[in-house]
């Protein structure tokens, strides 16, 4: 045990995480989630490694005016910046690389990382959603511009008075469309699934809402603000749109461990952040709930506070 507990010391002041590494926790995504569990776990003098593959979705907002703290908004990659110069800044170990494997291993588990092996007495899953993005030319860089936007409710505020068109499929983009109301009286629902799945067609009319059903011809992306739609011979410009087609968890990992997930794909978890495996924890996007940063690094404060005692417990410290 005090082997052990030298080793987890070493690790947690400096020494680099080579081939074979036991730790006392693998955070596996270094988005909000992830690096603000990694804080929570160094400042707790936690071994921590934290495996990313790379691209957070946080990585895409071209600047937040809803995070807290932050009057003048933030970008996505200065808010990221900052998460890791203080989590490294206690000794958390940030690097790249893609968790292929998460197996138990005695009371906790191995991962297999591009190759290599790392045992962690707990592993926090902070991995995030993939974006289902509408197939207009030039989408990510229409992203990077604020000209496609993926989430009302961090940046609805900023289409206030806009013309705002919403791409989306069955009663979901309903939602999205009618969620906009609150910003904007322009607000046109270009739906592109199969009619059927529009069920609440009533409501866009009662919000005043436009409905188009045509197949879009054609999509201009240009200037600054303006987006031109072609169908049917019009040709129409939006200030903005909003995709509303939805996203996919990241919940491979937890899936091939018997981890219990809900309906829409993404992990369930307590109100400690455990999964139903045990050790296994979930924070962020890919647990159930609201997708947002202050939602993510909340998520991942409970878990790392939870992980650390657990931890406490297990090596017999009771008080
Ligand atoms: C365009 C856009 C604008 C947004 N604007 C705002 C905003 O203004 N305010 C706000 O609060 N929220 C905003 N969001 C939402 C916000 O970005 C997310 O809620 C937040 O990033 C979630 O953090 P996370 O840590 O859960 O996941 P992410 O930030 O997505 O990070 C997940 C990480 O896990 C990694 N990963 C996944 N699987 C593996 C694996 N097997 N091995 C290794 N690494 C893995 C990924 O590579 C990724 O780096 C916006 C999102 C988008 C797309």
């Amino acid at each position: 045990m005090l082997g052990r507990a030298r080793r987890l010391l070493a690790d947690n002041l400096g020494q680099r995480v080579t081939a074979r590494t036991d730790i006392d926790v693998l955070v596996v995504g270094a988005g909000p989630g992830g690096l603000t569990a990694a804080n929570y776990l160094a400042r707790f003098r936690r071994s921590v490694l934290v495996a990313d593959g790379g691209c957070p979705r946080a990585s895409w907002i071209p600047l937040s005016h809803n995070t807290p703290g932050f009057p003048a908004g933030i970008s996505g990659d200065a808010i990221l910046a900052r998460m890791r110069e203080q989590a490294e800044e206690y000794g958390a170990r940030i690097e790249p690389g893609w968790v292929q494997g998460l197996v138990r291993d005695g009371a906790g588990f191995t991962a297999s990382i591009d190759g290599r092996e790392v045992r962690a007495r707990a592993v926090l899953l902070a991995t995030g959603v993939v974006d289902h993005h509408p197939d207009l030319p030039g989408v990510e860089r229409a992203i990077e511009r604020a000209l496609v936007r993926i989430c009302p409710i961090c940046d609805g505020y900023e289409a206030t008075d806009k013309a705002v068109a919403v791409l989306g499929h069955s009663d979901k983009g309903v939602s999205e469309a009618a969620f906009l109301r609150t910003y904007s009286n322009r607000v046109t629902l270009i739906h592109v699934g199969p009619p059927g799945d529009l069920t609440e067609r009533d409501a866009l009319v009662r919000l005043g809402i436009e409905l188009v059903e045509t197949p879009i011809e054609a999509v201009r992306l240009e200037g600054d603000r303006v987006t031109a739609f072609c169908w049917g011979g019009a040709d129409r410009s939006f200030d903005l749109v909003y995709s509303a087609l939805g996203t996919s968890p990241n919940a491979g990992l937890a899936q091939a461990l018997g981890a219990r997930l809900a309906d829409d794909g993404r992990l369930e978890v307590d109100l400690h952040q455990k999964t139903s495996v045990p050790g296994l924890y979930a924070a962020g996007d890919v647990v159930r709930g609201l997708n947002q940063i202050a939602v993510a690094t909340a998520e991942a404060a409970v878990a790392a506070t939870d992980i650390h005692n657990t931890l406490r417990q297990q090596d017999g410290q009771t008080v």
